[in-house]
């Protein structure tokens, strides 16, 4: 069955907040047409609890934290963004590498594998991830997911 992304969402979201006792938050909003996409639920799950971990794990108390989730024809874009440390220029090419970490984070526990795993799981739905982030101003993540279940009856 096709997934319905903003009860999903919504569902993660109140989860994260249960857990983080509400230090962070949440903004949701969602635009387009998301309907019709089908997707592994457990592999979205590992996606989108990774991205919202480091953006509350890496963004001081209190922060905001912006999810945006939009459907176009063929495939769905979301992006989550939030106002935290941000990554120094010079570490940003390798984050999505297993065990790769950024130089301000030494007092922040981690591994270092969550963007690789996030970036494993994006590729097997056969979507892509993109990162961009300003040091001491923040962060965003941006995932596109395509609808590619939909196929032309003949
Ligand atoms: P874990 O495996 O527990 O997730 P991690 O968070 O260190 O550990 P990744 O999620 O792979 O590992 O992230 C890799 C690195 O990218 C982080 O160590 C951090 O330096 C940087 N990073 C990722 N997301 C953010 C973010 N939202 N804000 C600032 N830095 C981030
Ligand atoms: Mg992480």
């Amino acid at each position: 069955i096709p997934l319905d992304l903003e009860q999903f969402f919504s569902v993660l979201i109140s989860e994260q907040q249960q857990f983080f006792s509400d230090r962070h938050e949440f903004i949701f909003n969602s635009s387009g047409n998301h309907k019709g996409f089908w997707g592994d639920q457990g592999l979205l799950r590992l996606i989108f609890s990774n991205l919202m971990t480091n953006a509350i794990k890496y963004s001081p108390q209190g922060g905001k934290i912006e999810l945006h989730l939009t459907g176009q024809e063929s495939e769905v874009i979301f992006s989550i963004q939030d106002q935290g440390i941000g990554i120094p220029i010079e570490d940003q090419t390798n984050l999505f590498q297993p065990f790769c970490r950024g130089s301000n984070v030494d007092t922040i526990p981690g591994t270092g594998l969550g963007l690789a795993i996030t970036k494993a799981c994006v590729e097997l739905h056969g979507g892509s991830i993109t990162l961009e982030s300003q040091p001491d101003q923040g962060t965003k993540v941006t995932i596109c997911l395509p609808k590619q279940h939909i196929q032309e009856s003949s």
